[in-house]
């Protein structure tokens, strides 16, 4: 028997707002899409993969998806994701009978629940992996006011379940069901087309697992759930909302170059020396940032053997660097900065080096703080040959 999968993935993940397709994220170390396409690889059931990507994608492909034989396809998707799993429909092979949909945001689909739903629905046309409602569902009345619903009635729980993927069908059935799709009937999965069609769905049981990543908090979840902060999470007391993370600098003061402090501009007869623009006190705050992400440091993500970052403004590489934390799911609560130098006074500039630096946190000024202190004509910093900066953050996991 012919068996196919269509593994969707031509949606563009705006609600995990994370500024790149959603499917390219990495979950324990591999993009989330990897996840399901390697798990359908692994099976020797399918004789044709087709993954549907946004057309961007399909023409610049993620290494993932490069060179992995003959069976998989790439294709490019349309504006809806039915109409994404349909423009997969029409490159399945010829003698294709069975079809598994399955969604790539859900990336921790494994093989058994993929070979039941598949068995079911060689057994009946049609089956889905779903999970039944452990929670009392409760109906809106759709006569209540918008924004404040009140119970219309409350559901038989042991009828309620839940749709997840993968979902299989027979080829004729899916046939059916991409027919109403492109008759013009919206739908949020495949099986709801399929019913309409007049086809009976059976329903498998589904896995806790099998969770979709839509929010920053199920791509936090998805994380933990793949052991991406070490360890098995079961086994671990729930990662905390708040991480605090420390930073240090120091460069050298020189003749003919200008003194960047927090991306401000300080008037003063020599600067710091370095490969960009030598901002120690934007770096002491990259490094805190990304510390508290648990994101590496800045020598790793701009190192300076690396020509793009030559002369590259520090307060540029502190707003990606609070990027990478956004991506990594935190944003900065505040920070505090002391920048040791004997000279110029840091004081008349504090005001303007703080608005810049809240800018490039994307904080409130009231949450940065700059303090600027002599080191008492002792040492290196005391002679004005260098000037140090030291910085903590503290960051929140956002929703
Ligand atoms: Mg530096």
């Amino acid at each position: 028997m012919q068996i196919a999968a269509i593994i969707a993935a031509g949606g563009r993940g705006l609600r995990l707002g994370v500024g790149r397709p959603k499917q390219l994220v990495e979950v324990g170390g591999r993009p989330i899409l990897q996840h399901s396409v390697d798990t359908f690889l692994a099976s020797d059931r399918f004789s044709q993969i087709v993954v549907v990507l946004p057309p961007e994608l399909v023409s610049d492909p993620p290494a993932c998806l490069q060179a992995r034989g003959p069976r998989l396809q790439l294709i490019g998707g349309g504006a809806r994701r039915q109409d994404s799993v349909a423009n997969g429909f029409d490159r399945l092979a010829g003698g294709v009978e069975v079809i598994v949909v399955h969604d790539a945001a859900r990336p921790f689909v494994d093989r058994d629940l993929i070979d039941r739903t598949l068995d079911a629905a060689i057994e009946t046309g049609a089956a889905i992996a779903a999970l039944r409602a452990s929670d009392t569902v409760k109906q809106a009345d759709p006569e209540s006011a918008a924004g404040r619903p009140v119970i219309g009635r409350t559901l038989a729980r042991d009828t309620i379940f839940l749709a997840q993927t993968p979902q299989a069908f027979r080829v004729e059935v899916l046939r059916d069901a991409i027919a109403l799709g492109r008759a013009g009937r919206e739908a949020t999965d495949e099986a709801a087309l399929a019913e309409e069609a007049g086809h009976r769905v059976r329903l498998v049981e589904g896995s806790a697992r099998n969770i979709k990543i839509t929010t920053c908090q199920d791509l936090a979840m998805a994380r933990a759930m793949a052991g991406d902060a070490g360890g098995d999470v079961a086994a671990r007391p729930a990662a905390s909302a708040l991480r605090v993370g420390a930073g240090y600098d120091l460069h050298r003061l020189v003749d003919g170059r200008p003194l960047m402090l927090g991306g401000v501009t300080i008037p003063h007869c020599r600067g710091l020396q370095g490969h960009s623009d030598a901002d120690v006190l934007c770096h002491a705050i990259t490094d805190a940032v990304l510390g508290a992400a648990g994101s590496g440091d800045i020598g790793r993500h701009f190192p300076d053997s690396d020509d793009r970052w030559r002369g590259a403004s520090s307060l540029d590489l502190l707003r990606r660097a609070v990027a990478m934390a956004r991506e990594a799911g935190f944003r900065v609560v505040n920070v505090d900065a002391v920048v040791v130098t004997e000279q110029p006074r840091l004081a008349p500039h504090v005001e303007a080096i703080v608005r810049s630096l809240a800018g490039a946190l994307s904080a409130d000024p009231s949450s940065v703080s700059v303090k600027g202190k002599t080191n008492e004509g002792v040492g290196e910093i005391g002679r004005g040959e260098a000037i140090a900066a030291h910085a903590v953050a503290l960051l929140e996991r956002v929703p």
